[in-house]
């Protein structure tokens, strides 16, 4: 095959499944390599996960969910509805498969083998962002100010050892701080926080919508085809893509990428690949105007949230909850960060009125060993999957849309993507 590169030299009608932030990131990556390509979204773009995430761009989060001893977590997330991971009785028996997974994956070796794997598609995450935030005109909304993890003691600190332990083995750098230097670097944050490390090299968005918006803005201005349809399955010709099937018709293509995030299985599964994909729910409590924000995003590490300082205001964002896709949303969890929150700035003030206080439940794609699904399908290499990034989908996706440039261009990735191969649960 030619070379790709210029237009029309070798080049794919291509069509990608999602327009969230892994969508548009490899819509925008394979635009570049000079593809004819349309993004096929349900709803509106990034209004998925994407919209209203912690919006950081770490590229330091190697550590899998799953951590050594995770199995003695579980009874304690399933008595407790309120607490920063929580399962659901009545969601227990559809949820048993991936927990039984999840659980297996909490060992020590697993959890490097993971660390090892991520790190390459996380790491040079601002990197890959960089070409298509400077062509969209979004520089505006990326900030390379690092990332704060804050302790309330030397012992918690001390208990999340492993997990700094696996970054540093993957070459992440960190700066530790005692109390009197917190409160230099972030002077807004309570006195109970004794302990800090600092992540210098990451980066956030201070508007996560707002970033897919003008990715997505571009990619059309660049010729790109948003089309609004909901995607089906694939209708396949002798083992070679023929057409994407949508609810509005079949969509001929060449190549399909699946990025239906959370709503990615049923896609899967048209294609006989059983990926075990289950949604980690999370959710967002902003306060508009707020009296405080920090400067640095920052991380409650007990607390398992962050506080993100937005456009729009400060976000609270974070907590796990396990209850599928269709249960409605427990908005107590959503409130609870905001009480995590004042304790966190106590410049907050003790009450806010109701119309500065906004509120936001999300689903997380997530594999049971916290690793997306990316690579080719098992049933024709013209549909390629890119799902799954759980906790990291921001963070990962500009990654992620190259290695899907370089797969549909029959490139060798830049990266080892065997640990994410949909085939690993068979
Ligand atoms: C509370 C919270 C905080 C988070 N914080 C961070 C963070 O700080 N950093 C980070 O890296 N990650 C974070 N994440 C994770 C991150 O938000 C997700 O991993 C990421 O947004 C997933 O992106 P996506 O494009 O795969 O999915 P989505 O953004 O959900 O996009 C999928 C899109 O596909 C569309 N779609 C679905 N099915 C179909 C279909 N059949 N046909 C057409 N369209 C379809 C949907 O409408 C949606 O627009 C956080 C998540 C949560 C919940």
């Amino acid at each position: 095959m030619p070379p790709i590169g210029a237009k029309g030299i070798g080049a794919k009608r291509v069509g990608v499944i999602g327009a969230g932030m892994v969508g548009v990131c490899a819509a925008s990556w394979l635009q570049r390599d000079g593809h004819s390509v349309f993004l096929i979204e349900k709803d509106e773009p990034g209004r998925g996960a994407s919209f209203g995430n912690a919006g950081c761009f770490n590229g330091s989060s190697v550590t899998p969910v799953a951590m050594p001893g995770v199995v003695w977590n579980v009874p304690g997330w399933l008595f407790d509805p309120l607490a920063p991971l929580a399962l659901r009785w009545s969601y227990l028996p559809a949820l048993a498969p991936w927990l039984l997974r999840f659980i297996r994956a909490g060992t020590p070796e697993k959890a490097r083998a993971a660390a090892r794997a991520l790190r390459p598609l996380v790491g040079p995450t601002l990197e890959a962002l960089q070409p298509l935030i400077s062509a969209a005109g979004a520089d505006d909304l990326v900030h390379r100010l690092g990332h704060l993890y804050v302790y309330r003691s030397a012992e918690s600190l001390a208990k999340d050892r492993f997990s700094w332990d696996l970054r540093r083995e993957n070459g992440v750098e960190i700066d530790e701080f005692d109390a009197d230097e917190l409160r230099q670097l972030e002077p807004a944050l309570s006195r109970d926080y004794v302990r800090g490390v600092l992540v210098r090299e990451n980066g956030h968005t201070s508007n996560p919508l707002a970033l897919v918006e003008r990715l997505v803005e571009y990619f059309v201005r660049s010729g790109g085809e948003l089309v609004r349809a909901r995607a089906r399955g694939f209708r396949l010709e002798g083992g070679r893509l023929a057409a994407i099937e949508t609810d509005t018709g079949d969509l001929a293509a060449d190549a399909a990428i699946v990025c239906a995030g959370a709503y990615s299985k049923p896609l899967a599964a048209a294609l006989g690949d059983k990926a075990p994909l289950e949604t980690e729910r999370g959710y967002h409590l902003m306060i508009r105007d707020p009296e405080t924000m920090p400067r640095i995003p920052t991380a409650d590490a007990d607390g398992k949230f962050v506080a993100t300082p937005m456009d729009t205001g400060l976000r609270f964002a974070g907590t796990v909850e396990l209850a599928g896709l269709a249960a409605p949303p427990d908005w107590r969890r959503a409130h609870i960060l905001l009480e995590q929150g004042r304790k966190m700035l106590p410049g907050l003030a003790a009450s806010h009125p109701q119309e500065r206080i906004s509120v936001w439940m999300g689903h997380r794609p997530s594999l049971p060993d916290s690793l997306p699904v990316l690579g080719p399908s098992g049933a024709t290499p013209d549909v390629i999957y890119a799902f799954g990034h759980g906790h990291v989908g921001m963070t990962s996706a500009p990654m992620t849309g190259k290695i899907v440039a370089d797969l549909v261009a029959g490139r060798s990735p830049s990266i080892d993507i065997k640990p994410f191969s949909a085939g690993r649960f068979r």
